[in-house]
């Protein structure tokens, strides 16, 4: 039906009922690993909700799905684990337009001059590793950011995911954040293979990395070929005072590189704008020429002092975002809800 926004109870049920689909959405994708819709009109529903709460302030709360990180434990399947250092989300913009108010917003903050490393958004799942003293001692999930999910033996049978750090003197303990994937390629033949074991296959190959991951049985695990990419450091405590951390995004990547872990190919860095929307538009154009599914570019400032300074909100940082590009497959608008402004 329609909403009369203008009065204060239709808009507070407006905002409850896209706030319970949501969290409806996200369990079916990050407990069952079967979207029921796609991530366009997810995405849409999200914005609707930021939209309606940025116009009526008074309907944000804590709770709201714009205010925190999606996913959860499947506890019957996985035991808890707490991370050392929180996982976040990333904010999201969908054109140039969005994109020069958030380097507005940044240059804002931050009025020095910077530099902004590119990469490609996998679209796979978050999976945090801990090394301590060089060797791999667990994996987890995202799960709501705080807490995910051990899923230490399925990693440990992919053979991007180092046992043990390639170097003397590894830290004493260090987070290592990065995401699996399912190779594009290989994703009708694992469909096939399942169809004809009569099992559902899998929606894309964003839910066949997360639900060949999220197996009770790791031995299920190893015989998918799941890669992993890692693109973050948290919680790191040098072994002893004499090392030098990176003071940049990209010399973090130089050092996952040494430690032996797997880096992506594709990341840039740059300080001029048309150079950045040169690269968004590139990629854009070549979504099918990488390895594993690509939802978006992501944008860090490259300087790690000035990610500090800048922060985080409850969900993401404020020294990121993600430009989302439109969907490829065609979507049908399953949401029926008018709105009266
Ligand atoms: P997100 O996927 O938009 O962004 C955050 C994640 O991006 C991080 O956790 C990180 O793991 C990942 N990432 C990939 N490449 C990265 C890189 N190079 N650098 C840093 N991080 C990188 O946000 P989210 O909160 O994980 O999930 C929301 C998204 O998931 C939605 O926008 C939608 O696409 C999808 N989703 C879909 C449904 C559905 O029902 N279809 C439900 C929930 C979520």
């Amino acid at each position: 039906g329609s909403i009369d926004l203008t009065d204060p109870a239709q808009r507070a049920h407006y905002a409850q009922r896209l706030a319970e689909l949501i969290e409806t959405h996200r369990e079916a994708y990050y407990q069952h690993d079967a979207p029921t819709v796609s991530d366009a009109e997810y995405d849409e529903l999200v914005k609707r909700l930021q939209d309606l709460e940025r116009q009526y302030p008074e309907l944000v709360s804590d709770r709201s799905p714009t205010q925190t990180v999606g996913g959860a434990v499947d506890t019957s399947t996985f035991a808890e684990v707490r991370h050392l250092a929180r996982m976040y989300s990333l904010d999201n913009v969908f054109s140039i337009e969005e994109l020069g108010a958030w380097f507005t917003r940044v240059e804002k903050a931050v009025p020095v001059d910077t530099r902004y490393l590119c990469e490609l958004k996998i679209d796979g799942l978050a999976v945090n590793l801990l090394y301590e003293n060089g060797e791999l001692v667990r994996a987890a999930t995202r799960g709501d950011g705080r807490t995910g999910e051990d899923i230490t033996a399925n990693v440990r049978t992919l053979s991007d995911v180092p046992a043990r750090l390639t170097t003397e003197h590894p830290p004493a303990q260090v987070e290592v954040r990065g995401e699996v994937f399912f190779p594009v390629e290989q994703f009708a033949e694992l469909n096939a293979a399942l169809v004809e074991e009569g099992k559902s296959p899998f929606a894309n190959p964003r839910n066949a990395a997360a639900g060949s991951l999220r197996q009770k049985d790791a031995a299920v695990t190893a015989r998918r070929p799941l890669r992993m990419l890692v693109h973050g450091i948290a919680a790191w405590t040098p072994a002893d005072a004499e090392h030098t951390e990176p003071a940049a995004q990209s010399e973090v990547y130089e050092q996952l590189r040494t430690w032996g872990l797997p880096i992506s190919d594709y990341f840039r860095v740059f300080d001029d704008r048309q150079e950045i929307e040169a690269f968004i538009a590139h990629y854009g154009d070549h979504r099918d020429s990488v390895l594993h599914e690509i939802d978006g570019v992501v944008l860090k400032v490259d300087d790690l002092a000035t990610q500090e300074e800048l922060g985080y909100t409850s969900r993401a940082p404020r020294w990121a975002i993600a430009y989302k590009y439109p969907p490829e497959e065609v979507t049908t608008t399953l949401l029926d809800i008018q709105v009266q402004v």
